[in-house]
């Protein structure tokens, strides 16, 4: 039994959003040091705001600039921030009711302590030092014991309105692929692919999973299989990823290795992009440093006939 591995796995990726007018000019007026909300048909003002009425499902666009002071709705206490939270010292989640608005503004509160946070509590905006037209762009709520203010119409006009926005999404797990997929990663440690056999239908699976999905039933024969495949299906890759330093296009294809009855996925190098074709027979090409292969290339063999891997497409 090979030991169980267990790393951390980061899923990221920047989220692209256009603003309509109403987020535009909300978030336009964050970098302005305004907050705007919206009123809606019965008169109700939203913050912040949103694009159609939640109740008549009306467009709305009747923008009202509220107070930067408030009441806090409810709270809780957050007392280990993680990273990219507002605050790197621990803080309060409020929902906060700005003077003229008639809803909450979720964003968190600077205190000492939750012994220092109330329901009901009045607070006020502390507004980052930099700003660019994001919700960040206040950086907190803080204690304020001064006057309530009050609200007014705003026409939502700014210079150089914000039009979109990047929202970076990013998940962190820490990953154990389980028995199968750990003696999986330990023979590609030695250059080697190894799946799994089940015992009912015969398939070889790669990467295993340490059943087979068709019977129900574990797989533990380990099979070495490879090192050379043939491409079943591919597509050709136009948008560059963050991150990645490939130059696009490229190729990613679904490979059949050889005694393999799953086709894995891979990049396909050393041939033009436009030259990959079903049936293409390739091979790994190993990089120093890395457990996978950085990508397969041809082997110069003839291609595979299409009744070879038809069953793998
Ligand atoms: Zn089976």
């Amino acid at each position: 039994m090979p030991d169980i591995l267990s790393a951390p796995l980061v899923v990221e990726f920047p989220f692209t959003r256009s603003l309509g007018p109403v987020q535009s000019a909300f978030l336009t007026g964050l970098r302005e040091r305004t907050v705007l909300g919206v009123r809606t048909g019965d008169g109700k003002v939203l913050v912040p705001p949103v694009e159609y009425d939640p109740v008549t499902a009306e467009e709305i666009q009747d923008l009202v600039e509220v107070a930067a002071t408030g009441t806090v709705t409810t709270w809780a206490w957050n007392p280990h921030p993680r990273r990219d939270q507002p605050l790197d010292t621990p803080f309060a989640w409020v929902l906060v009711r700005l003077d003229g608005a008639d809803t909450a503004l979720l964003h968190v509160l600077d205190a000492p302590g939750p012994d220092a946070v109330h329901t009901g509590m009045r607070v006020r905006v502390r507004w980052a030092g930099t700003r660019t037209g994001a919700i960040t762009d206040i950086a907190c709520f803080e204690p304020y014991e001064g006057e309530p203010g009050g609200s007014a119409p705003h026409d939502g006009e700014f210079a150089d309105p914000v039009t979109g926005i990047v929202t970076p999404a990013r998940l962190d797990y820490t990953y154990s692929p389980g028995r199968a997929q750990s003696a999986y990663l330990e023979a590609l440690a030695g250059r080697r692919v190894v799946g799994e056999r089940c015992p009912s239908c015969l398939k070889v699976y790669v990467p295993p999973r340490g059943a087979c999905p068709t019977c129900g039933v574990a797989t533990d024969e380990r099979v070495e299989v490879g090192p050379r495949g043939t491409v079943t299906t591919f597509c050709v890759v136009n948008i560059k990823a963050k991150n990645l330093d490939i130059e696009v296009p490229y190729v990613y294809a679904h490979i059949a290795l050889d005694g393999a009855d799953l086709a894995l996925h891979a990049r396909i190098g050393g041939i033009p992009y436009d030259q990959v074709r079903m049936g293409l027979r390739v091979e790994p090409v190993w990089s120093e440093g890395n457990r996978h292969p950085d990508h397969y290339r041809p082997t110069g063999e003839p291609d595979a006939d299409y009744d070879a891997y038809k069953e793998l497409v």
